[in-house]
Formats: structure tokens, C-alpha cells, sequence
């Protein structure tokens, strides 16, 4: 089974990705991940990526439709869960050419709460869990490992104003696309990372 995570950002993909990874043994292609992975790196990619993460844009069409290319063909184009791709229709097109998708998987959330969850996201650099930080009981420490949390640098007020008018001129119609094709299933990312996974499993059952 091959599937996407749809929802804008703060709508929990990420945490429902490590659920579904585990449970349904799917590979998980967060490009999101794979850019900071560059950026860490510091190649050619990560420099051009960050130029436009910082900016809260998107990374252009043709080098991020080839980092993804790259990772279904390592996946055998079976079993793998797309997170964060595609985020436009364009790329959604070209992964049409390239792969088949069994069902698309929208986390829906108000956007009145999307800003208070991204710009209060904080990630352990060591271990990578993730936590708001009202989780972090004053201490800006890892739960897991003890590492110190730290803020993506796109999930700063600034840039993520941005960011949501990216998803809802460029993402959001998405969702017509996928459900003209028959593969959307919209599940509400409201509840707790739980009870929403539980509505995700139903689907992917
Ligand atoms: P994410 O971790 O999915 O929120 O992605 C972080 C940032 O990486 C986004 O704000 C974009 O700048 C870039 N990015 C991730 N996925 C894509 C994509 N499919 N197309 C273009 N840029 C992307």
C-alpha cells in the first residue's frame, strides 16, 4: 500500500508518520526531513533548500520531484508513505508518472490553532521527538534523552504566516485532486495524536 499525509503544516503528519510507520510498515519520505538532512550536511541542496525553508516557500519543483524520485526508486515504488509531498499540483502530476497511490490521507485541523502548534513546536536534535512546549514543564529539555529542545528555524512566528498562505494557495487543492481521483480520505487531526491515529487506522485497515 502506498499512501500520502496530507494536512497543512502543525496538522500533525509528522506525529502520525512515527504511528503509521510502526504499525503499517510503511517507509516514511518526509521530504521536509530530507531538506533539514541537507541542510545539516550542508550540501549543494541543503544550501539551495534553506534559501526557501527560511522564507517559508517552497523548495522549486525540480530539484524536490528528483529527491523524491530518488527515494521511491529505493523503496521498490511499494509501501512507502509520502509526508509532505506532493504540495502543489505540478508535483502531484509528476508523481502520477512516476508511482501509483493507493489512498490519500488529509489531516483536517482549524486553522485558528495551526500558529499556537508550529510556533510552540520544539524538536530534540539528538533523538528527534517532537513536543509543544507546554509539554516541556518550563525545562527546555528532551523528555526521551535529555538533549536540548530546539525550534526549527521555519517555525518562527515570521515565517509561519507564510508558510499557511503557501499550503492554502498551493497545497490546499490538492484535496479536490485526490478526491476526483477517488483516493481521499479526510480524517480530523483535533483530538490527541491517539484518537486521531485510531481514525487513521481505520482507513489504512
Ligand atoms: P515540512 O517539514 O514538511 O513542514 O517542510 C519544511 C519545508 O521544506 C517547507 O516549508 C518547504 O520549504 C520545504 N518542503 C518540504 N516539502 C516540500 C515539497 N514537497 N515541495 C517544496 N518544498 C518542500
Amino acid at each position: 500500500m502506498n499512501i500520502i499525509l496530507l494536512g497543512a503544516p502543525g496538522a500533525g503528519k509528522g506525529t502520525q508518520a512515527e504511528r503509521i510507520k510502526e504499525n503499517f510498515k510503511l517507509t516514511h519520505i518526509s521530504t521536509g526531513d530530507i531538506f533539514r538532512h541537507h541542510m545539516r550536511q550542508q550540501t549543494e541542496i541543503g544550501m539551495l533548500a534553506r534559501s526557501y525553508i527560511k522564507k517559508g516557500q517552497l523548495v522549486p519543483d525540480e530539484v524536490t520531484v528528483k529527491i523524491v524520485e530518488l527515494a521511491l526508486e529505493e523503496t521498490g515504488k511499494r509501501n512507502f508513505m509520502l509526508d509532505g509531498f506532493p504540495r502543489n499540483i505540478f508535483q502531484a502530476k509528476e508523481l502520477d508518472k512516476i508511482a501509483v497511490i493507493d489512498k490519500v490521507i488529509d489531516i483536517s485541523v482549524d486553522f485558528a490553532v495551526l500558529t499556537d502548534r508550529i510556533c510552540g513546536r520544539r524538536n530534540c536534535p539528538e533523538c528527534g521527538y517532537t513536543a509543544h512546549i507546554t509539554q516541556l514543564d518550563g525545562q527546555n529539555l528532551c523528555p526521551k534523552c535529555g538533549a536540548e529542545m530546539q525550534q526549527r528555524m521555519d517555525d518562527r512566528e515570521e515565517t509561519v504566516k507564510s508558510r499557511l498562505e503557501v499550503y492554502n494557495e498551493q497545497t490546499a487543492p490538492l484535496i479536490e485532486f485526490y478526491k476526483e481521483q477517488g483516493k481521499l480520505f479526510t480524517v480530523s487531526g483535533m483530538g490527541s495524536p491517539d484518537e486521531v491515529f485510531a481514525e487513521v487506522a481505520k482507513v489504512l485497515e
